[in-house]
């Protein structure tokens, strides 16, 4: 496995800032906002009606249910509660998906530049990741001839990540329904991670996987939509035929989630989907984060032109830009480096997204428009 290259990056602020330094930070991949304060009482009332023990390790029923709800309103899509499998954050899903699907040298295809952690929960599986090649002229996502190139038996499975991080970008219908055909016919699973559905911008409509296919798993979670990192809470949707399997290894991996953030996930999507007074004001809420990120998301695109970084496709997703760099260097964990130790700016490296992000960086908007004016103004001076 390689580091986490962004949390080199971070530990190193940390240390600037322990000396006094301010740094502006642009390099962590979490929401600014904290949990919502109705989100909040159901954890409080969690505690009060003393739900502190193991829950079925699925998961608690009504949550799956809700979450059932959740991909029937979003997309129309027929879920059972008995394929939906909650877990302590979505990478716990992904580990287990990879378990069920992969001997020893099988193949899991990513994207390059891709989310690295795919590789690396292949490579404890004992699988080998294989990358494919994306760039900025198909829109950092899959391009069929280039996922047809690299489709082999021992393909087990293939990571489609949509809003795509580091990029923010989309898959379009036409190439999801491609690549499930083209996974379809090799025997391929296709693991999609639609962990930034619900921040998406520009009137877009992110599609899951499952309008498509059955035979596909699915990873989401409530640590970017509904600002939950720190409650660790997730789910996978997984196909009927893996059921027992997963039951197997959850019981033994995990056991299952925390029962309280699972409290605290029901709530979020009851609130996202209901139609009390609460819940309008819920909605508002996440409507105008979003509205926020947007806006950050033009200053952003628009100040990082001015300094002439180049930025080819626009992201419609997520809260990162990925912006191409190599008009002032070609290697990107030293500019981030040099860019934190002179202009006190965190970013992220692209190469920390595999060798294909040479010469990119990644910028995150999930911070306030005050704080990017000011990170701004110091990468002007740099
Ligand atoms: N997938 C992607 C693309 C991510 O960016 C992240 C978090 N950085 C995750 C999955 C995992 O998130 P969590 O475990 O908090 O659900």
């Amino acid at each position: 496995m390689t580091p986490f290259l962004v949390m080199d990056v971070l530990e190193k602020a940390k240390t600037l800032e322990a000396k006094g330094v301010d740094v502006v930070h642009l390099e962590i991949g979490e929401p600014d906002s904290d949990v919502h304060p109705f989100v909040v009482s159901a954890i409080k009332r969690a505690y009060d009606e003393h739900r502190t023990h193991y829950t079925d390790s699925f998961g608690d029923l009504e949550l799956r249910e809700a979450v059932c709800r959740l991909y029937k309103t979003e997309y129309g899509v027929e879920v059972t509660p008995d394929r939906v499998l909650v877990t302590s954050g979505s990478s716990p899903a992904l580990l287990l998906a990879l378990q069920v699907l992969c001997d020893v040298g099988d193949e899991v295809l990513v994207s390059n530049p891709g989310y690295p952690c795919y590789r690396d929960f292949a490579l404890a599986c004992h699988a080998m990741p294989k990358d494919i090649p994306v760039s900025a002229e198909n829109g950092f996502q899959f391009d069929a001839k280039d996922v047809a190139a690299a489709l082999s038996p021992k393909s087990k499975a293939i990571f489609v990540n949509s809003p795509m991080n580091p990029a923010g970008t989309l898959a379009d219908p036409e190439s999801l329904k491609e690549l499930v055909k083209l996974c379809d016919a090799n025997g391929t699973t296709i693991l999609s991670d639609e962990i930034y559905h619900g921040l998406v911008y520009n009137g877009k409509k992110p599609h899951s996987i499952l309008e498509y296919t059955d035979n596909a798993y699915v990873f989401n979670g409530f640590s970017k939509r509904f600002d939950m990192t720190g409650l660790r809470l997730g789910y996978l949707i997984a196909p009927k035929k893996h059921l027992r399997v997963l039951r197997i290894l959850q019981q033994n991996l995990f056991i299952c989630a925390g029962s309280i953030a699972q409290r605290a996930g029901l709530e979020a999507i009851n609130l996202q989907l209901g139609s009390s007074a609460k819940a309008r004001e819920f909605q508002r809420f996440q409507s105008a984060k979003c509205a926020e990120y947007d806006a950050r998301r033009r200053f952003m695109l628009d100040r990082l032109s001015d300094l002439g970084f180049d930025v080819k496709v626009e992201p419609e997703g997520a809260f990162y830009v990925f912006a191409d760099a190599r008009r002032y260097t070609q290697d990107s964990l030293k500019f981030a480096f040099d860019v934190l130790n002179r202009a006190h700016v965190g970013i992220t490296p692209g190469t920390d997204f595999g060798s294909r992000g040479q010469g990119f960086i990644r910028l995150s908007y999930a911070t306030g428009i005050p704080r990017l004016r000011e990170a701004f103004n110091r990468l002007a001076e740099f």
